[in-house]
């Protein structure tokens, strides 16, 4: 069987951090399985996070307006964007799964790793306008998010002061993994290292290590399936009214997103799909 890939996409400045050990945790068992393991240091490669006109090479098709997002699929289509640009796709094109490791900030990624999913999920590569979630060009492959909290676990608990984490994780997961087609593990979250004990920290990172053991093998979260909408400009792309309709007298709503005025179904973005019993494959049950 031919060798996998996985890329860790990882942001902190410390070796000495919880997140340095947990990406460190994931090299030595995804090595020691076999997989082939590529990291991308963010800070440690200065990574440029800001998505500007120096990411193409060449005249600018439209100077006097400068669209980042039209400019990035014709320097795609043309081979002209950056050095840096194309190394990062080199790297995603083999990766079998992405694992993006890192700190919560400010209910999400730090700025390196936005600027990394802005500029190198790119236009033509990631997606087409024709191809979005599970037409997505990255659908054959895998994607998580595996971070650490400053807040205790039950501050993002539906009733906690933080809110439902699913509903942080829905911008991430289905905005950015899921619109590029990636299958998405249902998230690794180490709640409050800083907070916890030493032997609770260790824990952590054998749990994760068990866990990293099967991950590849893991079923992902279920999303609503594209059949399930209307995609015509008059259909607005929205649920179609017979899946609307078989909906009505259940509890709770498809997703975190595609609520439907309904309760949320919970866990919607930290189970999967094997475990939602709210979305079995996306069909209404
Ligand atoms: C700009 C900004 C925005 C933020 N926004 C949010 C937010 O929205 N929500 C939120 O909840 N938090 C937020 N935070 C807090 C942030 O998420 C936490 O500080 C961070 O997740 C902690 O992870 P760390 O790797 O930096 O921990 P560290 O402080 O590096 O590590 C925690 C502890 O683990 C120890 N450790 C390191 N290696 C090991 C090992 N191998 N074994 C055992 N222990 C080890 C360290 O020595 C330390 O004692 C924010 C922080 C910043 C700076």
């Amino acid at each position: 069987m031919a060798q996998k890939t996985v890329l860790i996409v990882y942001a902190h400045h410390s070796p000495r951090s919880f997140n340095a050990a947990a990406k460190d945790v994931a090299v030595q068992t995804l090595t020691a399985q076999g997989y082939k393991v590529i990291v991308s240091d963010l800070y440690a490669m200065n990574f440029q996070p800001s998505a500007t006109p120096a990411d193409f090479k060449g005249n600018l098709k439209n100077p006097e307006h400068f669209l980042y997002a039209e400019e990035a699929y014709i320097a795609w289509k043309e081979d002209r964007l950056s050095d840096d640009i194309k190394a990062e796709h080199r790297k995603v094109a083999q990766a079998d799964l992405i694992i993006f490791q890192f700190p919560l900030y400010w209910f999400s990624v730090p700025a390196i790793m936005k600027g990394w999913i802005e500029r190198v999920l790119t236009r033509g590569f990631a997606y087409t306008l024709q191809n979005t979630y599970d037409h997505g060009l990255c659908k054959d492959k895998k994607a998580m998010l595996s971070f650490t909290t400053g807040a205790m676990e039950s501050k993002y608990q539906p009733d906690g002061i933080n809110g439902d984490i699913n509903v942080m994780l829905w911008p991430l997961q289905n905005g950015v993994l899921h619109f590029c087609g990636f299958q998405v593990l249902a998230p690794h979250i180490f709640w409050g290292p800083a907070r916890a004990s030493p032997s609770e920290r260790t824990a952590m990172l054998e749990a994760w290590q068990a866990r990293l053991k099967g991950l590849l093998e893991e079923q992902h979260v279920a999303f609503a399936p594209s059949e399930l909408f209307d995609l015509s400009i008059q259909g607005g792309f929205r649920v179609r009214p017979e899946v609307k309709e078989a909906y009505r007298s259940k509890s709770y709503g498809l997703t975190t997103g595609q609520h439907l005025g309904k309760p949320l179904p919970p866990d919607n973005q930290t189970k999967t799909a094997a475990q939602d019993q709210y979305l079995v494959s996306g069909k209404p049950s």
